[in-house]
C-alpha cells in the first residue's frame, strides 16, 4: 500500500444531510503521524454548529422512530455491505489519520462492521418482554422505545470503530445521533457518513459536529441532547460524566486504562511473547487494552527467561509506517504526545527503573515515531506502574506469586483489562475470580470483547452503568414502558 494523499482534505460537520463549514473559524491541523506532515485542517466547532445539528436530528426523530425497526435495520443491512465493498479504503483512511499498520487498521474496520451485523439483529435485541396472568385476566408486558437526540464523543485512536459501537445501535433502535470525532482523527467519520448516505439513512439521523472542547462543552450542555455516549481519556471522561449527569442526560464514558499481563512460570514462552509484544507495541502503545505493565512472577531465573525474550523480540521490531508493508512499531498520535512519552521514560529512570530498552531516540527522521521500550523493576510506588503512558512502553514488575500479582494490580486505579499467560486451570479460576478488571483474557493480550458482549471497563476505566455494545448498549439507548391490562368486556 503507497500513501498517495496530496492534497488537504476538507473536513465538514454534516447536518441534516447536508454538508457544511462550521461557524467556528478556528481549525486543528491534522497530520499523517508517519511523515508529519499536514494532511486536513479540523473545524473547532462552537454551541451554534452543535445546536444546528441538534435541531436537524430532532427534526428528523419522529419520523425515523415511526420507521419499522424491520426497515431500518435494511438501512444497516446495506450499510455493512458498503462497508465490505469499501474496507481497504477505509483501512487505508484509517492508517493515513492514526498511523496504525494495515493488519491494525484492517482489525479496526472489521471490529466495526461487526458492531453493525449485531445491530441488524435490531428486532430481536428490542424485544420487550410479557408475562400473562399477573393476576386473574390481567397481562403485563414491556416495550422498547427509543430516547430521542443522543451523542458520541469518540477518542483519535479507533476513528472507524468506536463511533460504530454506538451508531449502528443508536440508530437501530431508533434514535437519531450526533457524532463528535476526535478533531486529532476525523477523517473516518466523514466516511462513514458519507456511506450512510449511499445505505440511504434519512437526513439528519447521523449528523457529525467537528470539533473539541469547546463542541464537547456545548453537547454536555445543550437541553436537546438525551444520551450521551463518551470514549477517552480518565480526566476528560470523569468531566464528560459529571456535567452531563448534572445536565439531566443518561451518560456512559469510557475511560483510561493501565493493563497487566500477568506471565506465570508455566506460560508457553514461544507462543506468549509474541502475544505480549503484539499488545504492548500494537499501534505503538495507543490502545486502552494494550498491555502495558509485565508482571513476571516466579523465581529469579524464571523472570529472567521471560524479559530476555520480551527484550529480544521488542527490539527486533521493525518501525516503520502503517501503509509499509512489515512495519510492526508505527508512529504516535503527536509530537507533543511523543514528548509526553519521552517524560514518562525519563521520569521512571529518576524513579529508579532500569530502562532496559530505550526509545527515546527516535528511529526516524519524519513523524512522530517512538522506539519501543522497555522499564525494568518498576514497583508499586513508581508512578509509571500507576498512569497511563498510551505509548510503546513496557513496565515490568516481578514478583514471587499470583497473590502478589493480583495485588499489584489491583492496586490500580484503572480496571480496564487484564491478562493471565499460563496453562493451569485453577491459576485462570483464582485470577478471575480475584484481580479487579472488566475485561479478563487467558493467553490473549488484547481481551477485546466481541460485540454481542459490552465493552466492559470497571473502577476509573469507565462511568456509568450500561456499557457500550451488546446488550448493554441497546438497554443504554433505549427506555421501556411497562403496560398492565386488563378488558373489560
Ligand atoms: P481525549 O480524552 O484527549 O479525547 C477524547 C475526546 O474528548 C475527543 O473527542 C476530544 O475532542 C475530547 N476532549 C479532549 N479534551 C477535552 C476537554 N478538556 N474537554 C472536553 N472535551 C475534550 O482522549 P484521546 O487522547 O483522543 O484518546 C485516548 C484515550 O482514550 C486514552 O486514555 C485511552 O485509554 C482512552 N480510550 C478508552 C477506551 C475505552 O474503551 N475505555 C477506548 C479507546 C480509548
Amino acid at each position: 500500500m503507497q500513501q498517495t494523499q496530496e492534497t488537504l482534505r476538507r473536513v465538514r460537520n454534516f447536518v441534516g444531510g447536508i454538508w457544511e463549514d462550521a461557524d467556528g473559524l478556528e481549525t486543528e491541523a491534522v497530520y499523517d503521524p508517519a511523515t508529519g506532515k499536514v494532511i486536513a485542517q479540523s473545524p473547532l466547532s462552537t454551541y451554534q454548529d452543535v445546536d444546528r445539528a441538534v435541531k436537524a436530528a430532532q427534526a428528523a426523530f419522529s419520523g425515523w422512530a415511526a420507521t419499522p425497526v424491520v426497515k431500518r435495520t435494511q438501512i444497516l443491512f446495506r450499510l455493512k455491505m458498503l462497508m465490505e465493498e469499501h474496507f481497504e479504503e477505509l483501512r487505508d483512511l484509517v492508517t493515513l489519520e492514526n498511523g496504525k499498520d494495515a493488519k491494525d487498521a484492517a482489525g479496526e474496520v472489521r471490529r466495526g462492521i461487526e458492531v453493525v451485523e449485531f445491530a441488524c439483529g435490531m428486532p430481536t435485541l428490542l424485544m420487550g418482554e410479557t408475562v400473562r396472568d399477573v393476576a386473574s385476566g390481567i397481562d403485563n408486558a414491556s416495550y422498547r422505545y427509543p430516547l430521542g437526540v443522543v451523542a458520541a464523543i469518540t477518542p483519535f485512536n479507533f476513528p472507524c470503530m468506536v463511533p460504530l459501537w454506538t451508531l449502528p445501535i443508536a440508530i437501530g433502535a431508533g434514535n437519531t445521533y450526533i457524532l463528535k470525532p476526535s478533531e486529532r482523527t476525523p477523517l473516518s467519520a466523514q466516511r462513514l457518513g458519507e456511506l450512510l448516505m449511499e445505505a440511504g439513512l434519512p437526513e439528519g439521523v447521523f449528523n457529525i459536529v467537528n470539533g473539541a472542547k469547546e463542541a464537547v462543552n456545548a453537547i454536555l450542555e445543550h437541553p436537546g441532547i438525551k444520551a450521551l455516549s463518551f470514549v477517552g481519556s480518565q480526566p476528560v471522561a470523569e468531566h464528560v460524566y459529571r456535567v452531563g449527569c448534572a445536565h439531566g442526560k443518561r451518560v456512559q464514558a469510557l475511560a483510561g486504562a493501565k493493563n497487566a499481563m500477568i506471565a506465570m512460570p508455566d506460560a508457553v514462552l514461544e507462543r506468549a511473547v509474541p502475544n505480549i509484544i503484539s499488545s504492548a507495541y500494537g499501534n505503538a502503545g495507543e490502545r486502552c487494552l494494550a498491555g502495558s505493565v509485565l508482571i513476571a512472577v516466579g523465581t529469579e531465573e524464571e523472570q529472567e527467561r521471560l524479559i530476555e525474550k520480551v527484550k529480544k523480540a521488542a527490539s527486533e521490531m521493525k518501525v516503520g509506517p502503517g501503509y509499509e508493508e512489515g512495519s510492526e512499531l508505527t508512529p504516535l498520535i503527536r509530537d507533543s504526545h511523543r514528548e509526553k512519552v519521552r517524560g514518562y521514560v525519563d521520569l521512571a529512570e529518576e524513579e529508579g527503573a532500569e530502562v532496559v530498552l530505550d526509545g527515546r531516540v527516535p528511529p526516524r527522521e519524519e513523524g512522530f515515531f517512538f522506539g519501543p521500550t522497555i522499564l525494568d523493576k518498576v514497583t508499586e510506588k513508581m508512578r509509571v506502574a500507576r498512569e497511563e503512558i498510551f505509548g510503546p512502553v513496557l513496565s515490568v514488575v516481578r514478583v514471587g506469586t499470583l497473590d502478589e500479582a493480583i495485588e499489584f494490580t489491583n492496586a490500580s486505579p484503572f480496571g480496564n483489562a487484564c491478562s493471565i499467560y499460563t496453562e493451569s486451570g485453577s491459576a485462570v479460576r483464582h485470577f478471575r475470580e480475584h484481580v479487579e478488571a472488566g475485561m479478563l483474557g487467558v493467553n490473549v493480550g488484547v481481551a477485546a470483547p466481541m460485540a454481542f458482549f459490552p465493552f466492559n471497563g470497571i473502577k476509573k476505566s469507565f462511568y456509568g452503568d450500561l456499557h457500550a455494545t451488546g446488550k448493554d448498549g441497546v438497554r443504554f439507548f433505549t427506555e421501556n414502558k411497562v403496560q398492565i391490562t386488563r378488558w373489560l368486556s
